[in-house]
Protein backbone atom coordinates (compact mmCIF):
# COMPACT_ATOMS: atom_id res chain seq x y z
CA UNK A 1 0.00 0.00 0.00
CA UNK A 2 1.55 3.24 -0.98
CA UNK A 3 1.72 5.97 1.61
CA UNK A 4 -1.74 8.25 1.64
CA UNK A 5 -0.71 12.03 1.85
CA UNK A 6 -5.09 12.84 1.67
CA UNK A 7 -5.46 15.44 3.35
CA UNK A 8 -8.03 14.87 6.57
CA UNK A 9 -10.81 17.11 5.01
CA UNK A 10 -11.23 15.94 1.70
CA UNK A 11 -14.48 14.75 0.64
CA UNK A 12 -16.21 13.53 -2.53
CA UNK A 13 -16.96 16.81 -4.01
CA UNK A 14 -13.64 18.20 -3.27
CA UNK A 15 -12.44 14.78 -4.94
CA UNK A 16 -14.52 16.33 -8.06
CA UNK A 17 -12.91 19.83 -7.28
CA UNK A 18 -9.81 19.10 -6.75
CA UNK A 19 -9.83 16.85 -10.82
CA UNK A 20 -10.93 19.82 -12.27
CA UNK A 21 -8.16 22.24 -10.73
CA UNK A 22 -5.38 19.29 -11.95
CA UNK A 23 -7.20 19.67 -15.52
CA UNK A 24 -6.95 23.14 -15.94
CA UNK A 25 -3.16 23.13 -14.29
CA UNK A 26 -1.96 20.53 -16.75
CA UNK A 27 -4.31 21.10 -19.97
CA UNK A 28 -4.24 25.24 -19.45
CA UNK A 29 -0.99 26.37 -17.42
CA UNK A 30 1.68 23.58 -17.80
CA UNK A 31 1.98 23.69 -21.94
CA UNK A 32 2.73 27.70 -21.25
CA UNK A 33 4.86 27.18 -18.39
CA UNK A 34 8.23 27.57 -20.31
CA UNK A 35 7.27 30.74 -21.83
CA UNK A 36 6.01 31.98 -18.64
CA UNK A 37 9.70 31.59 -16.99
CA UNK A 38 11.15 33.50 -20.04
CA UNK A 39 8.66 35.85 -19.85
CA UNK A 40 8.63 36.85 -15.73
CA UNK A 41 4.60 36.23 -16.03
CA UNK A 42 1.66 33.78 -17.26
CA UNK A 43 -0.19 37.19 -18.99
CA UNK A 44 -3.58 38.07 -18.12
CA UNK A 45 -5.33 35.35 -19.68
CA UNK A 46 -4.64 32.64 -17.96
CA UNK A 47 -6.44 34.24 -14.87
CA UNK A 48 -9.51 35.18 -16.76
CA UNK A 49 -9.83 31.52 -17.57
CA UNK A 50 -8.98 30.41 -13.80
CA UNK A 51 -11.92 33.20 -12.89
CA UNK A 52 -14.41 31.65 -15.51
CA UNK A 53 -13.74 27.61 -14.08
CA UNK A 54 -14.20 29.11 -10.60
CA UNK A 55 -10.87 28.77 -9.74
CA UNK A 56 -10.08 32.31 -8.06
CA UNK A 57 -11.15 33.58 -4.52
CA UNK A 58 -13.14 30.10 -3.69
CA UNK A 59 -13.97 30.90 -0.73
CA UNK A 60 -15.58 34.72 -1.49
CA UNK A 61 -19.30 34.45 -1.00
CA UNK A 62 -21.54 34.31 -4.03
CA UNK A 63 -23.28 36.89 -3.11
CA UNK A 64 -19.98 38.92 -4.04
CA UNK A 65 -19.52 37.21 -7.53
CA UNK A 66 -17.33 34.59 -5.79
CA UNK A 67 -17.76 30.39 -5.77
CA UNK A 68 -19.10 29.91 -2.15
CA UNK A 69 -16.59 27.60 -1.16
CA UNK A 70 -14.71 27.54 1.61
CA UNK A 71 -10.67 27.46 2.70
CA UNK A 72 -10.52 24.12 1.78
CA UNK A 73 -11.25 25.30 -2.46
CA UNK A 74 -8.34 27.58 -1.75
CA UNK A 75 -6.16 24.74 -0.55
CA UNK A 76 -6.61 22.53 -3.02
CA UNK A 77 -5.40 25.08 -5.79
CA UNK A 78 -2.18 25.72 -3.66
CA UNK A 79 -1.29 22.07 -3.12
CA UNK A 80 -1.71 21.28 -6.65
CA UNK A 81 0.11 23.88 -7.95
CA UNK A 82 2.87 23.90 -5.41
CA UNK A 83 3.01 19.94 -5.83
CA UNK A 84 3.95 20.72 -9.75
CA UNK A 85 5.77 23.88 -9.56
CA UNK A 86 3.28 25.63 -11.05
CA UNK A 87 3.78 28.78 -9.30
CA UNK A 88 2.94 31.04 -12.02
CA UNK A 89 0.09 32.54 -11.14
CA UNK A 90 0.43 34.21 -7.41
CA UNK A 91 -3.65 33.33 -6.16
CA UNK A 92 -2.47 32.93 -2.63
CA UNK A 93 -2.03 37.21 -2.53
CA UNK A 94 -4.75 37.17 -4.84
CA UNK A 95 -6.76 35.84 -1.72
CA UNK A 96 -5.45 37.67 0.24
CA UNK A 97 -6.53 40.66 -1.37
CA UNK A 98 -10.15 39.35 -1.51
CA UNK A 99 -10.39 38.48 1.81
CA UNK A 100 -9.15 42.15 3.49
CA UNK A 101 -12.12 43.47 1.43
CA UNK A 102 -14.16 40.79 2.51
CA UNK A 103 -13.47 40.97 6.43
CA UNK A 104 -13.03 44.94 6.53
CA UNK A 105 -14.31 46.38 3.39
CA UNK A 106 -17.06 48.92 3.16
CA UNK A 107 -20.27 46.88 1.12
CA UNK A 108 -19.66 49.31 -1.64
CA UNK A 109 -16.00 48.48 -1.46
CA UNK A 110 -17.10 44.50 -1.43
CA UNK A 111 -19.45 45.18 -4.71
CA UNK A 112 -17.22 47.12 -6.70
CA UNK A 113 -13.97 44.61 -6.29
CA UNK A 114 -14.81 41.13 -5.01
CA UNK A 115 -16.85 40.13 -8.99
CA UNK A 116 -13.85 41.71 -10.26
CA UNK A 117 -11.13 39.28 -8.88
CA UNK A 118 -13.33 36.36 -8.58
CA UNK A 119 -13.20 36.71 -12.46
CA UNK A 120 -9.84 37.84 -13.05
CA UNK A 121 -10.44 40.82 -14.81
CA UNK A 122 -8.10 42.18 -11.74
CA UNK A 123 -5.39 40.73 -10.33
CA UNK A 124 -4.84 41.52 -7.02
CA UNK A 125 -1.44 42.60 -5.13
CA UNK A 126 -0.31 43.90 -1.59
CA UNK A 127 2.18 46.59 -1.53
CA UNK A 128 3.72 46.66 1.97
CA UNK A 129 7.50 46.07 1.43
CA UNK A 130 9.86 48.88 0.17
CA UNK A 131 13.52 48.95 -0.21
CA UNK A 132 14.03 50.30 3.30
CA UNK A 133 11.79 48.65 5.09
CA UNK A 134 10.43 44.76 4.91
CA UNK A 135 10.01 43.19 8.06
CA UNK A 136 9.76 46.56 10.15
CA UNK A 137 6.37 47.44 8.91
CA UNK A 138 5.36 50.11 10.98
CA UNK A 139 8.13 52.04 9.39
CA UNK A 140 7.04 51.80 5.82
CA UNK A 141 7.44 55.73 4.76
CA UNK A 142 5.11 56.05 1.76
CA UNK A 143 2.52 58.60 2.85
CA UNK A 144 -0.69 59.35 1.63
CA UNK A 145 -1.89 63.07 2.72
CA UNK A 146 -4.91 64.50 2.89
CA UNK A 147 -6.42 66.97 0.00
CA UNK A 148 -9.83 68.44 0.05
CA UNK A 149 -11.03 66.22 -2.21
CA UNK A 150 -9.06 62.72 -0.94
CA UNK A 151 -4.73 62.08 -0.80
CA UNK A 152 -2.04 62.70 -2.81
CA UNK A 153 0.67 59.60 -2.06
CA UNK A 154 4.35 59.26 -2.91
CA UNK A 155 6.40 56.50 -2.15
CA UNK A 156 8.08 53.42 -3.65
CA UNK A 157 7.43 49.30 -2.47
CA UNK A 158 9.65 47.03 -4.09
CA UNK A 159 8.88 42.79 -4.39
CA UNK A 160 5.58 43.04 -5.02
CA UNK A 161 3.94 39.82 -6.05
CA UNK A 162 1.11 39.91 -9.09
CA UNK A 163 2.80 43.99 -9.41
CA UNK A 164 3.31 43.77 -13.04
CA UNK A 165 -0.36 43.30 -13.80
CA UNK A 166 -1.62 43.97 -10.58
CA UNK A 167 -5.28 46.44 -11.71
CA UNK A 168 -5.69 46.69 -7.43
CA UNK A 169 -3.10 47.57 -5.50
CA UNK A 170 -3.76 47.19 -1.52
CA UNK A 171 -1.35 49.73 -0.57
CA UNK A 172 0.10 49.91 2.76
CA UNK A 173 0.74 53.92 3.50
CA UNK A 174 1.00 56.25 5.75
CA UNK A 175 -2.14 58.87 6.75
CA UNK A 176 -0.49 59.62 9.57
CA UNK A 177 3.75 59.90 9.65
CA UNK A 178 3.93 60.83 12.87
CA UNK A 179 2.56 57.49 14.19
CA UNK A 180 3.75 53.71 13.68
CA UNK A 181 0.61 51.51 13.42
CA UNK A 182 -1.82 53.54 13.96
CA UNK A 183 -0.53 55.79 11.00
CA UNK A 184 -1.18 53.05 8.86
CA UNK A 185 -3.82 52.58 6.20
CA UNK A 186 -5.00 50.53 3.45
CA UNK A 187 -5.87 52.12 0.49
CA UNK A 188 -7.37 50.28 -2.48
CA UNK A 189 -5.72 51.60 -5.59
CA UNK A 190 -6.98 50.57 -9.03
CA UNK A 191 -3.91 51.05 -11.15
CA UNK A 192 -5.13 51.16 -14.47
CA UNK A 193 -4.21 54.49 -16.41
CA UNK A 194 -3.44 56.01 -12.94
CA UNK A 195 -1.63 59.00 -13.30
CA UNK A 196 2.32 59.22 -11.42
CA UNK A 197 1.51 55.48 -10.84
CA UNK A 198 4.75 53.19 -12.39
CA UNK A 199 5.50 49.72 -12.53
CA UNK A 200 9.33 49.54 -12.40
CA UNK A 201 11.49 46.46 -12.58
CA UNK A 202 9.89 43.33 -12.77
CA UNK A 203 12.99 41.95 -10.74
CA UNK A 204 14.88 38.99 -11.75
CA UNK A 205 14.54 35.81 -9.27
CA UNK A 206 16.59 33.15 -8.31
CA UNK A 207 13.42 30.96 -8.05
CA UNK A 208 9.86 31.45 -8.88
CA UNK A 209 10.59 32.51 -12.15
CA UNK A 210 6.97 32.85 -13.69
CA UNK A 211 6.07 35.43 -11.42
CA UNK A 212 6.00 39.21 -11.98
CA UNK A 213 7.61 40.63 -9.14
CA UNK A 214 7.70 44.13 -9.46
CA UNK A 215 8.99 47.47 -8.05
CA UNK A 216 6.22 49.66 -8.31
CA UNK A 217 6.51 53.63 -8.09
CA UNK A 218 4.21 56.45 -6.87
CA UNK A 219 4.38 59.99 -7.43
CA UNK A 220 1.82 62.47 -6.47
CA UNK A 221 -0.78 60.31 -7.47
CA UNK A 222 -3.94 61.28 -6.42
CA UNK A 223 -6.70 59.28 -5.23
CA UNK A 224 -10.39 59.88 -3.99
CA UNK A 225 -11.49 59.84 -0.32
CA UNK A 226 -13.22 56.62 -0.56
CA UNK A 227 -10.19 54.37 -1.28
CA UNK A 228 -9.34 52.99 2.55
CA UNK A 229 -10.04 49.92 3.03
CA UNK A 230 -13.29 50.55 5.78
CA UNK A 231 -13.46 53.42 5.45
CA UNK A 232 -11.77 54.78 8.77
CA UNK A 233 -7.89 55.74 8.85
CA UNK A 234 -5.39 54.41 11.26
CA UNK A 235 -6.58 50.76 11.03
CA UNK A 236 -4.53 49.54 8.38
CA UNK A 237 -1.90 47.34 10.65
CA UNK A 238 -4.88 45.72 12.68
CA UNK A 239 -6.66 44.58 9.22
CA UNK A 240 -3.23 43.02 8.30
CA UNK A 241 -2.63 41.38 11.42
CA UNK A 242 -5.98 40.00 11.55
CA UNK A 243 -5.56 38.20 8.32
CA UNK A 244 -2.36 36.53 9.35
CA UNK A 245 -3.59 33.23 10.51
CA UNK A 246 -5.05 33.05 6.44
CA UNK A 247 -1.98 33.61 4.30
CA UNK A 248 0.33 31.66 6.90
CA UNK A 249 -1.84 28.92 6.48
CA UNK A 250 -1.75 29.18 2.94
CA UNK A 251 1.50 29.19 3.07
CA UNK A 252 1.90 25.39 5.27
CA UNK A 253 -0.15 24.55 3.04
CA UNK A 254 2.29 25.22 -0.55
CA UNK A 255 4.92 23.64 1.64
CA UNK A 256 3.67 20.53 2.42
CA UNK A 257 2.24 19.99 -1.04
CA UNK A 258 5.90 20.96 -2.70
CA UNK A 259 7.40 18.49 -0.55
CA UNK A 260 4.77 15.84 -1.52
CA UNK A 261 5.28 16.99 -4.92
CA UNK A 262 9.45 16.71 -4.47
CA UNK A 263 8.69 13.33 -2.82
CA UNK A 264 6.83 12.07 -5.64
CA UNK A 265 9.21 13.13 -8.64
CA UNK A 266 12.51 11.81 -6.98
CA UNK A 267 10.53 8.44 -6.60
CA UNK A 268 9.68 7.99 -10.01
CA UNK A 269 13.28 9.01 -10.76
CA UNK A 270 15.35 6.55 -8.43
CA UNK A 271 13.18 4.03 -9.84
CA UNK A 272 14.44 4.49 -13.62
CA UNK A 273 17.88 5.61 -12.84
CA UNK A 274 20.33 2.95 -12.45
CA UNK A 275 24.05 2.68 -10.97
CA UNK A 276 26.34 -0.31 -10.15
CA UNK A 277 23.78 -2.61 -12.06
CA UNK A 278 20.95 -1.27 -9.90
CA UNK A 279 17.71 1.24 -9.33
CA UNK A 280 18.88 4.14 -7.90
CA UNK A 281 15.88 3.26 -5.72
CA UNK A 282 17.51 -0.37 -4.43
CA UNK A 283 20.29 1.72 -2.15
CA UNK A 284 19.63 1.27 0.98
CA UNK A 285 20.85 4.95 1.52
CA UNK A 286 18.20 5.67 -1.35
CA UNK A 287 15.65 4.03 0.74
CA UNK A 288 16.16 5.37 4.25
CA UNK A 289 16.59 8.92 2.48
CA UNK A 290 12.47 8.25 0.73
CA UNK A 291 11.79 6.69 4.23
CA UNK A 292 12.57 10.04 6.10
CA UNK A 293 11.30 12.19 3.63
CA UNK A 294 7.67 10.44 3.47
CA UNK A 295 7.73 10.56 7.10
CA UNK A 296 8.19 14.27 7.22
CA UNK A 297 5.34 14.95 4.66
CA UNK A 298 2.93 12.41 6.66
CA UNK A 299 3.75 14.44 10.06
CA UNK A 300 3.61 18.03 8.41
CA UNK A 301 0.55 17.17 6.70
CA UNK A 302 -0.85 15.97 10.12
CA UNK A 303 -0.32 19.35 11.21
CA UNK A 304 -1.18 21.66 8.38
CA UNK A 305 -4.69 19.70 8.02
CA UNK A 306 -4.99 20.83 11.70
CA UNK A 307 -4.57 24.14 11.17
CA UNK A 308 -6.83 24.24 8.20
CA UNK A 309 -9.53 22.87 10.43
CA UNK A 310 -8.85 25.56 12.83
CA UNK A 311 -8.35 28.18 10.51
CA UNK A 312 -12.20 27.16 9.40
CA UNK A 313 -13.73 27.03 12.77
CA UNK A 314 -11.69 30.74 13.51
CA UNK A 315 -9.96 29.63 16.18
CA UNK A 316 -5.98 29.19 14.68
CA UNK A 317 -4.09 31.96 16.32
CA UNK A 318 -1.14 34.21 15.62
CA UNK A 319 1.08 31.71 17.46
CA UNK A 320 -0.72 28.75 15.71
CA UNK A 321 -0.10 30.00 12.22
CA UNK A 322 3.50 31.22 12.98
CA UNK A 323 4.53 27.80 14.11
CA UNK A 324 3.37 26.24 11.03
CA UNK A 325 4.49 28.96 8.92
CA UNK A 326 8.29 28.69 9.79
CA UNK A 327 8.42 24.67 10.75
CA UNK A 328 7.13 23.81 7.52
CA UNK A 329 8.80 26.32 5.25
CA UNK A 330 12.00 25.23 7.63
CA UNK A 331 11.54 21.55 6.54
CA UNK A 332 10.19 22.35 3.06
CA UNK A 333 13.88 23.82 2.15
CA UNK A 334 15.62 20.30 3.93
CA UNK A 335 13.40 17.88 2.33
CA UNK A 336 13.68 19.26 -1.17
CA UNK A 337 17.23 19.35 -0.54
CA UNK A 338 17.76 15.47 0.05
CA UNK A 339 15.35 14.95 -2.98
CA UNK A 340 17.25 16.85 -5.20
CA UNK A 341 20.65 14.95 -3.90
CA UNK A 342 19.17 11.86 -5.34
CA UNK A 343 18.76 12.90 -8.83
CA UNK A 344 22.54 13.38 -9.09
CA UNK A 345 23.85 16.26 -11.53
CA UNK A 346 20.49 16.56 -13.25
CA UNK A 347 18.95 17.61 -10.21
CA UNK A 348 20.40 20.73 -10.76
CA UNK A 349 19.39 21.30 -14.14
CA UNK A 350 16.31 23.72 -14.56
CA UNK A 351 14.58 21.05 -17.04
CA UNK A 352 13.88 18.99 -14.40
CA UNK A 353 11.14 20.28 -11.80
CA UNK A 354 13.14 19.35 -8.72
CA UNK A 355 15.54 21.88 -9.03
CA UNK A 356 12.71 24.36 -9.61
CA UNK A 357 11.40 23.20 -6.34
CA UNK A 358 14.48 23.61 -4.96
CA UNK A 359 14.85 27.38 -6.04
CA UNK A 360 11.09 28.12 -5.31
CA UNK A 361 11.33 26.99 -1.70
CA UNK A 362 13.84 29.52 -0.48
CA UNK A 363 12.03 32.07 -0.45
CA UNK A 364 8.94 30.88 1.41
CA UNK A 365 11.33 30.99 4.51
CA UNK A 366 12.23 35.14 3.59
CA UNK A 367 8.32 35.90 2.40
CA UNK A 368 5.02 36.08 4.40
CA UNK A 369 7.46 37.73 7.51
CA UNK A 370 10.48 35.82 7.71
CA UNK A 371 10.77 32.53 10.26
CA UNK A 372 12.49 34.46 12.39
CA UNK A 373 9.90 37.10 12.61
CA UNK A 374 7.34 34.40 13.07
CA UNK A 375 9.83 32.71 16.30
CA UNK A 376 9.37 36.48 17.59
CA UNK A 377 5.64 36.17 17.19
CA UNK A 378 5.01 32.62 18.59
CA UNK A 379 7.90 33.69 21.57
CA UNK A 380 5.17 36.34 22.62
CA UNK A 381 2.87 33.77 23.51
CA UNK A 382 5.40 31.51 25.23
C1 LIG B 1 9.67 36.62 -4.11
C2 LIG B 1 9.20 37.59 -3.09
C3 LIG B 1 7.87 37.98 -3.09
C4 LIG B 1 7.42 38.93 -2.18
N1 LIG B 1 6.12 39.37 -2.25
C5 LIG B 1 5.74 40.44 -1.50
C6 LIG B 1 4.47 41.04 -1.69
O1 LIG B 1 3.64 40.58 -2.49
N2 LIG B 1 4.17 42.14 -0.96
C7 LIG B 1 5.04 42.69 -0.06
O2 LIG B 1 4.70 43.69 0.55
N3 LIG B 1 6.25 42.12 0.14
C8 LIG B 1 6.63 41.02 -0.55
N4 LIG B 1 7.86 40.47 -0.37
C9 LIG B 1 8.75 41.04 0.63
C10 LIG B 1 8.93 40.16 1.86
O3 LIG B 1 7.75 40.09 2.60
C11 LIG B 1 10.11 40.76 2.64
O4 LIG B 1 11.28 40.52 1.88
C12 LIG B 1 10.23 40.17 4.02
O5 LIG B 1 9.18 40.59 4.84
C13 LIG B 1 11.55 40.57 4.69
O6 LIG B 1 11.77 41.94 4.62
P1 LIG B 1 13.17 42.50 4.07
O7 LIG B 1 13.44 41.85 2.78
O8 LIG B 1 13.13 43.97 4.13
O9 LIG B 1 14.21 41.96 5.12
P2 LIG B 1 14.64 42.66 6.49
O10 LIG B 1 13.45 43.08 7.25
O11 LIG B 1 15.67 43.70 6.17
O12 LIG B 1 15.35 41.45 7.25
C14 LIG B 1 16.69 41.04 6.98
C15 LIG B 1 17.02 39.90 7.98
O13 LIG B 1 16.92 40.42 9.32
C16 LIG B 1 16.04 39.58 10.05
N5 LIG B 1 15.28 40.39 11.02
C17 LIG B 1 14.59 41.53 10.81
N6 LIG B 1 13.98 41.93 11.93
C18 LIG B 1 14.30 41.01 12.89
C19 LIG B 1 13.99 40.85 14.27
N7 LIG B 1 13.17 41.71 14.90
N8 LIG B 1 14.50 39.80 14.94
C20 LIG B 1 15.31 38.92 14.31
N9 LIG B 1 15.64 39.00 13.00
C21 LIG B 1 15.15 40.04 12.31
C22 LIG B 1 15.10 38.99 9.03
O14 LIG B 1 14.48 37.81 9.53
C23 LIG B 1 16.06 38.71 7.88
O15 LIG B 1 16.74 37.52 8.12
C24 LIG B 1 8.32 39.47 -1.23
C25 LIG B 1 9.64 39.06 -1.21
C26 LIG B 1 10.09 38.14 -2.13
C27 LIG B 1 11.53 37.77 -2.11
Amino acid sequence: MPVDFQPSWMDEDLTAYRDTVVRFLETEMAPGDEEARRQKTVGREIWRRAGALGLLCTDIPEEYGGPGGDFRHEAIFYEETSRRALNGMNTSVHAIVAHYLLNHGTPEQKQRYLPRLASGELIGAIAMTEPGTGSDLQAVRTRADRTKDGYVVNGSKTFISNGGQAGLVVLVAKTDPEQRARGISLLLVETENLPGYRVGRVLDKMGLHAQDTAELFFDDVKLPADVVLGGVEGQGFFQLMSDLPYERTIIGVQAVAAMQGAYEATLAYVRERRAFGQAIAEFQNTRFKLAEVATHVKVARTYVDRCVEELMAGTLDAAGASMLKWWSTDLQGKVIDECLQLFGGYGYMNEYPIARMYADARVARIYGGTNEIMKEVISRSL
